[in-house]
């Protein structure tokens, strides 16, 4: 357990899947946790009952959104950007629009919503963005424009660090390999191809993931940032 006592947290994209896997922990280690979502209504109500967390809907797909739901929060101690989208498929064939969707959720808002949290940031105050292993390997076809967004973050991640050094504030890339959830479920189609890749030869649980941002979030981090977290049983190594 970390002690998150007295912290403010706003998590994006924390209905389901990772997102709502560190919902769930950040709250139960003392944090206020807000969260967002966009589609799954329900399941984010459901989680903010469980949690004692509030529950927003906000598209991370529209700039001016993100901004507004990461002011609105004040003097936040935590960020994580977990709101992603997959898009993936022939690039010949794919649709234009659906791609620029999803560079909007993936790269777009981790960017704008890191500046937006960082201006009223406690110091110390510590940023997480939810990237990918594909960042780094990406072993099949039809992942390019996913692994653009998700590489594009770890310039981010450098550059920011950077910018917000002097104030204490970090700002971390957790990178997962396959992970267990509705996108990308531990019985789907792609199993047994992706843990052909891998060293361990599962999917990694939404906990797992978890743990890690609650330590990158802890005191024991502080040190650490402008820094790529890979998490994914050794599909990179
Ligand atoms: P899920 O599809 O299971 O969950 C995605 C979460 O993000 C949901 O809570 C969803 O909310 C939210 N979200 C998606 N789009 C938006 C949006 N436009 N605005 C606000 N919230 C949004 O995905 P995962 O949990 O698997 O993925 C979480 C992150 O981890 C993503 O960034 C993904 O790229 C990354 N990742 C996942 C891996 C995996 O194997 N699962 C591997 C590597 C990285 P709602 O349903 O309410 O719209």
């Amino acid at each position: 357990m970390t002690d998150f006592t007295s912290k403010k947290a706003l998590v994006l994209g924390g209905s389901r899947g990772i997102g709502a896997a560190i919902v769930r922990r950040f709250a139960k280690d003392g944090a206020g946790v807000v969260f967002t979502y966009a589609g799954s209504h329900d399941a984010a109500q459901s989680l903010a009952a469980e949690t004692g967390a509030s529950a927003i809907r906000s598209d991370a797909a529209d700039r001016q959104a993100v901004i507004d739901v990461v002011a609105a929060q004040g003097a936040l101690d935590l960020l994580v950007v977990n709101a992603g989208a997959l898009v993936m498929g022939n690039p010949l064939e794919l649709d234009a629009d659906a791609v620029d969707r999803m560079i909007d959720i993936n790269v777009r808002a981790p960017y704008h919503a890191a500046v937006e949290a960082a201006r009223r940031m406690n110091d110390g105050g510590r940023i997480i963005v939810i990237g990918s292993t594909n960042g780094d390997r990406i072993p099949f076809e039809g992942g390019a424009a996913y692994a653009l967004t998700k590489a594009a973050l770890q310039g981010m991640a450098r550059g920011l660090a950077r910018d917000f050094g002097a104030r204490g504030i970090t700002i971390n890339i957790i990178q997962p390999g396959p992970t267990d959830t509705d996108m990308n479920p531990a019985d789907g189609p792609m199993s047994s191809q992706m843990h052909s890749f891998m060293a361990i030869k599962r999917h990694a649980t939404g906990d797992e993931i978890a743990g890690m941002a609650a330590y990158l979030a802890g005191p024991e981090a502080g040190i650490i940032t402008g820094a790529l977290h890979t998490i994914d049983g050794g599909f990179a190594a």
